[in-house]
């Protein structure tokens, strides 16, 4: 029986901190959330691992070292009102709702929606609120949002999430093809998006109306 506490305060240390992860809200939200209840039965011993790791449908857990990166980059504040599409596990999510007042958090598919939904009940995560469908068309109804995240690879500058944005809102997505993305960091500056690099990374695709057609990667 692996002792996931220290596993995960060693994660924290070696795989955040000396990489120059250094908000330490984001280091002690990283510490708090247990991985391990996100993950698999079967990978669960690698919960703290530094590697993405499979969900159902074909799908991942991100990397924890992406996950307090993207965190870091929404400089979140507890007032937040968030955004999220691709829920997956429900791991980020948990991680944000810690940091925001409110997290809405959209996944395409039902069957991961629901399992996110028991496993981010049972660690008290009230604020998170769950929808399953296309999050590339946002959602509208609680609009406008502090930040926005997208965690899967978005072929194109994803229009209607920018329009869902506050004005001075901050949106976080990894851009390109299959295999490696760069990470974008857009600040809505009225109309305009000044947009920063944030370094390369892998994630499956975004599959949706202004994302990938969901047929080219079955
Ligand atoms: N944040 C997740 C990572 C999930 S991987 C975690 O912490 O575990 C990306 C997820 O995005 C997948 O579950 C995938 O089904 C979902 N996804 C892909 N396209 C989507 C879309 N258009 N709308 C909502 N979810 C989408």
């Amino acid at each position: 029986m692996l002792n996931y506490r220290l596993s995960r305060e060693e994660m924290v240390l070696t795989q955040l901190e000396r990489r120059g992860i250094n908000d330490p809200r984001v280091l002690e939200a990283m510490r708090e959330v247990k991985r391990h209840h996100f993950v698999e039965p079967a990978f669960r011993d690698r919960s703290y691992d530094d590697t993405p790791l499979p969900i159902d449908e074909g799908q991942t857990i991100s990397q924890p070292y992406v996950v307090a990166r993207m965190t870091s980059l929404l400089r979140l504040q507890p007032t937040d009102k968030v955004l999220e599409i691709g829920t997956g596990s429900g791991y980020q999510a948990a991680v944000l709702a810690r940091l925001a007042h409110k997290v809405y958090s959209i996944e395409r598919h039902f069957s991961l929606m629901q399992k996110a939904r028991v496993v981010l009940e049972q660690e008290g995560c009230r604020n998170v609120i769950l929808r399953s469908g296309d999050g590339t068309i946002g959602w509208a109804d609680a609009a406008p949002f502090d930040k926005i995240i997208i965690t899967a690879a978005s072929p194109a500058f994803p229009k209607t999430l920018f329009g869902q944005l506050k004005d001075g809102g901050l949106m976080v997505f990894p851009m390109g093809e299959k295999r490696t993305q760069m990470l974008m960091l857009v600040e809505r500056q009225g109309d305009e998006a000044v947009t920063t690099e944030a370094g390369g990374v892998s994630f499956v695709p975004l599959v949706g109306r202004e994302g990938w057609s969901g047929s080219s990667y079955t």
